[in-house]
């Protein structure tokens, strides 16, 4: 498989050549060549696989460049129960990510939040974590990641890292400003290569401070400084399978239409959906949920793409969805466009430019409906609302971004075909705002009980540039 840059003016490269890069050298993101195939008598085979065999099969035609034995070891070796052991019925763990059924047939949730962290990040990080190893070893390199969270991908990213030998982790985090479980989740882990820097600021703060060095070129070369940003093609790439291994568990019939609904912040879940379905697999339609920052729900709903300023995004009860510019967003313009680059490159001028673009009356907006996307927004009282009335209804207890997801996919009014909503995070990790939906804290793995009274490593500093520099410097 070849990548070649959304923008179309950066070398053609092969799957090895960008898993250890950013942005592509024009600035546009790296997409494979075209979306392999899989006629209908192949996904009934695939269905009958187990998880790790088929995403096996997936990957192997995305990832080419990595020898087939080897990619099934990591592949295998990463999708385990063992990895993802907190499926809400255990016995159901070996399904990787298994499907619960609110209404039989009808309404769905997948689980895709059993592995270490409690949210779906760890679905594709797990396999990051092996991948660098693997193609860091084969080239005999080292990297120091570096990373600013304010919870959830800095903590999957670590726990995919940690003990890996030839990577470094250096992860700042707003000092104080994360909860107690999230907190205790990064900073108890005690592996040498895993750093948690505590800056004195905000999560902007951090992620300033992470650009500044980023753009530092001479400090990244020497330093061997990357990153695992949600526009990591793999990542994308391993998040494909589990729409295959959803709409398996689903579908009456393999060829019958299945609809997705999705949380959706940086758009890198629901690009994965856009692929699976370009694949071949029968996805009906994708419903796309934001919460009250809503910047691509607009864009679906009137072909209008205007990010934000960080200053005019909201801190919501989602917060993993608090994104006011979707940085994988790019990809699927890319297709809208006929894979046209030049016509992309003129869209991200006008972004520069005038701060938006609007698609209504090009034949790009009229070939939307092909691609099959609904969009809607949620709030705080709908997810407080749709939480109460999963858990009173079905005795099932969901977290703030499922409930966004399943707030929207039910005013979408899908009738014809099963419906399955993406579950991104447990709902123990949002014990404050679960308190106010149902009246109670929701019960937490059995393992994570003592969480909080784990001894905690964590450095903090105070929010400057030179200071960040200088802890890597000394710790790379
Ligand atoms: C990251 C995240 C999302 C948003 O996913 P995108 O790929 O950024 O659209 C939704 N829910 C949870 C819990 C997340 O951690």
């Amino acid at each position: 498989m070849e990548y070649l840059s959304t923008r179309g003016q950066a070398p053609v490269l092969k799957f090895s050549d960008i898993l250890l890069e950013g942005l592509a050298a024009d600035g546009g993101l790296y997409v494979p060549a075209h979306y392999p195939h899989i006629p209908l008598e192949e996904l009934e085979r695939l269905s009958r696989l187990p998880y790790g065999e088929l995403a096996w099969e997936l990957l192997r035609r995305y990832l080419d460049d990595i020898a087939e034995d080897d990619l099934a070891r990591l592949v295998v070796r990463t999708y385990t129960a063992t990895r993802y052991p907190f499926a809400r019925h255990p016995a159901r763990a070996a399904r990787i990510t298994p499907l619960t059924w609110l209404e039989e047939g009808r309404f769905g949730l997948l689980e895709l939040s059993n592995g270490p962290t409690l949210a779906f990040k760890d679905m594709a990080l797990q396999l990051l974590g092996e991948l660098f190893e693997y193609v860091l070893e084969r080239r005999d390199e080292r990297l120091n990641i570096l990373g600013a969270t304010s919870g959830d991908t800095g903590s999957a990213a670590e726990y995919a890292m940690r003990g890996r030998e030839r990577v470094q982790v250096f992860m700042l985090s707003p000092a104080g400003r994360m909860s107690p479980f999230q907190r205790a989740q990064m900073y108890s882990l005690q592996e040498p290569n895993i750093h948690n820097l505590a800056v004195e600021g905000t999560f902007d703060d951090a992620q300033d401070i992470v650009k500044a060095v980023s753009q530092d070129a001479e400090f990244k070369r020497r330093h061997r400084i990357g990153a695992v940003n949600s526009i990591n093609w793999a990542r994308i790439a391993a998040q494909v399978v589990y729409y295959f291994a959803g709409y398996f568990q689903s579908a009456e019939r393999v060829g019958e239409p299945v609809a997705f609904a999705v949380p959706s912040g940086n758009f890198g879940n629901i690009l994965a959906g856009h692929i699976a379905r370009q694949m071949g697999l029968p996805i009906g339609c994708l419903i796309l949920a934001t919460n009250e920052n809503d910047v691509l729900d607009e864009f679906f709903r009137t072909g209008v793409y205007r990010p934000r300023a960080s200053s005019e995004t909201f801190a919501t009860s989602s917060p993993s969805m608090d994104i006011s510019k979707a940085s994988n967003f790019e990809r699927f313009v890319f297709d809208l466009v006929g894979r046209d680059a030049e016509a992309l490159r003129r869209l991200w001028q006008a972004l520069e430019t005038q701060g938006y673009f609007d698609l209504k009356g090009t034949p790009y907006w009229a070939r939307l409906p092909e691609f099959g996307f609904v969009s809607g927004r949620s709030t705080h009282a709908d997810r407080l609302a749709t939480i109460r009335d999963v858990w009173t209804r079905h005795g099932v207890l969901i977290d703030p971004h499922t409930a966004d997801a399943v707030t929207v996919a039910r005013c979408a009014g899908i009738e014809d075909t099963p419906v399955v909503v993406l579950e991104t995070a447990q709902a123990a990790k949002f014990a404050e705002t679960l308190r106010e939906a149902v009246g109670f804290e929701p019960p937490r793995p059995a393992e994570l009980a003592d969480l909080e009274q784990r001894p905690q490593r964590v450095t903090r500093l105070p929010a400057d540039v030179q200071q960040v520099k200088d802890y890597v410097a000394a710790h790379a």
